[in-house]
């Protein structure tokens, strides 16, 4: 079957204006386009737009498709503040992407957040993840990675605008660095969406070149390390990629980063409990980040069906994050949003893909506590890098 035309989204404003000056149309067309594509509006192809000559839009309908991504089910939850969309791309690959409501309060004014996938499924293969129970299917394109954009917005309410992105949905962004890359660039353009580098984050599990390419290139948005683990054995098993990259030269390249751009490196702590939320390990992070440039988040764990774990109790959190703070390191404890709807990475993708078998989740659990313990003895993991990490 041949491939799809490309998206149109995927394509910066001078590139459109380039297609219409080949077929000696104004460069104002290019604009017409963008404007129309980031609107919001119910168009679902170029032929809907009425500013566009009828030759001119069926032209540029043949040549590209208005989006890449079907929206398949979107599933509210929180009192409608969470929805979570999965959408199905052409090739049948389904990804997911979050939108987060929250209101404003007496000193902050309303945010919107979404939360975008970059591929389809993920090699890191983090066991507390289902996307990682997916495996690696494919990079997105620049285009599916912006349509997961404007299919949020065009599920806005009136007066409603997103305020942040942030790159923590399916996927290593930074395996996919150069599409990540455009797609930045794409949400900070004014002509589309004009957001702020400020306030869009993008998250890795600590792909080091990936940081260090990021660094040569100046700040272009809010770094946040998916840390999980201050301790090489605990995040060899949490964070495969570890075996590849250990954790004290993730937070080294992270430390660079901070001091050569200026801006404060996050750190995702995913807290499972009885696993990494112990008083150790909340000292091993301390040490880890005494005097960088970083600021810490406690999310608690979203209950994934083939784990063996859950989500450490508040209390034990508190804790966890009052030894961090006292090491100097702010400290903010998340709220888990959309857990009746499986709004944790992969999650729908994964029920969609069809339950495993009862057995394959038992052996994967019986796996997963035999590889812990083993790594709270301080045993480094035997396992093999995950295959497809290497940057
Ligand atoms: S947590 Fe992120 S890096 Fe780890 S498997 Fe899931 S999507 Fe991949």
């Amino acid at each position: 079957m041949a491939d799809p035309p490309p998206g149109l989204s995927g394509l910066s404003t001078a590139e459109l204006t380039t297609w219409f000056e080949a077929r000696g149309e104004p460069a104002y067309r290019a604009r017409q386009v963008v404007t129309a594509l980031w609107s919001g509006g119910t168009s679902t192809h170029a032929g809907d737009l009425t500013t566009l000559p009828r030759p001119l839009a069926a032209a540029l309908d043949e040549a590209f498709r208005w989006t890449t991504v079907a929206d398949e089910a979107v599933i509210a939850s929180d009192g409608g503040q969470t929805e979570k969309t999965l959408h199905r791309l052409s090739d049948g690959a389904a990804i997911e992407s979050v939108l987060m409501r929250y209101p404003a309060t007496s000193g902050r004014r309303a945010r919107h957040t979404l939360c975008i996938s970059s591929q389809a499924g993920c090699a890191v293969g983090c066991p507390f993840c289902a996307t990682g129970e997916l495996g690696f299917e494919r990079d997105l394109t620049t285009a599916e990675i912006l349509d997961q954009v404007r299919s949020a917005i065009g599920r806005l309410h009136p007066g409603e605008r997103l305020t942040n992105i942030v790159f923590m949905g399916m996927g290593e962004p930074l395996l996919n660095l150069d599409r990540v890359l455009e797609s930045v660039a794409a949400l900070n353009d004014s002509d589309r969406l004009g957001l702020g580098a400020r306030h869009i984050t993008v998250s890795t599990s600590g792909v080091v070149p990936g940081i260090r390419r990021l660094t040569a290139l100046g700040p272009q948005f809010t770094l946040a390390i998916s840390i999980h683990a201050g301790r090489d054995a605990l995040r060899d098993v949490l964070v495969p990629l570890n075996r590849r990259w250990p954790v004290a030269e993730v937070a080294a390249a992270a430390r660079d980063h901070a001091r050569k751009t200026g801006r404060r490196v996050s750190y995702e702590v995913t807290m499972i409990g009885g696993v990494n939320d112990t008083d150790a390990d909340a000292d091993a992070l301390a040490n880890l980040l005494r005097g960088d440039l970083a600021h810490v988040n406690l999310i608690p764990m979203n209950p994934v069906a083939h784990t063996p774990w859950n989500a450490s109790p508040m209390p034990v959190i508190e804790r966890f994050a009052s030894r961090i703070r006292a090491a100097g390191i702010p400290v903010t404890i998340r709220r888990n949003r959309g857990v009746e709807i499986g709004a944790a990475c992969g999650q729908l993708a994964a029920e969609r893909a069809g339950a495993p078998a009862a057995p394959a989740v038992a052996w994967r659990r019986q796996r997963l506590e035999a590889a812990s313990a083993r790594a709270l003895r301080g045993e480094r993991s035997d396992e093999p890098v995950p295959v497809g990490v290497e940057a």
